[in-house]
């Protein structure tokens, strides 16, 4: 009996671990492609932004003319504002992707339901991996 109950609280466990895995293991995925082309952008964006500071830095130490300054700085932070509309454009089509997987997903999931098998003796539907009736325990037909 004992035996029994660790058997039980066992395979409880595992499955508790098993199926987040599974599951943060699709996200996790499509979450690196879809961060990629993102965080290229987002490192484009830092280098950029740490330009403008050394173009700064530069001004401040004399080296560069206030024209010049002004010139880089007006070309650099154009380039920038390009960059970040990149982003937003991105992140609204990532928005979106998300949205279609998840509908797509979702009508897997109620497409499965299909295939099961009706018990015969009670009605319940059971997977089609079943071959007795987890309601009623009678031997399921499959015709
Ligand atoms: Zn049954």
């Amino acid at each position: 009996m004992v035996y029994l109950i660790c058997a039980l609280l066992g395979s409880g466990v595992l499955a508790a671990i098993c199926v987040p895995l599974f599951r943060s293991d699709n996200t996790l995925e499509s979450a690196i492609i879809e961060e990629t082309e993102w965080d290229l952008l987002q490192r484009k964006k830092e280098v950029l932004l740490g330009n403008i500071q050394d173009l700064d830095f530069e001004f401040k130490c004399g080296k560069l003319s206030e024209a010049d300054h002004t010139q880089i700085r007006k070309e650099m932070t154009t380039e920038v504002a390009t960059v970040l509309e990149h982003i937003d454009q991105l992140e609204k089509s990532l928005d979106l992707d998300v949205l279609i997987r998840r509908e797509t997903d979702s009508r897997k999931a109620s497409a499965k339901p299909k295939s099961q098998i009706s018990c015969g003796t009670c009605g319940a539907k059971n997977p089609p991996s079943n071959k007795f009736c987890s309601e009623c325990g009678a031997k399921l037909n499959r015709s």
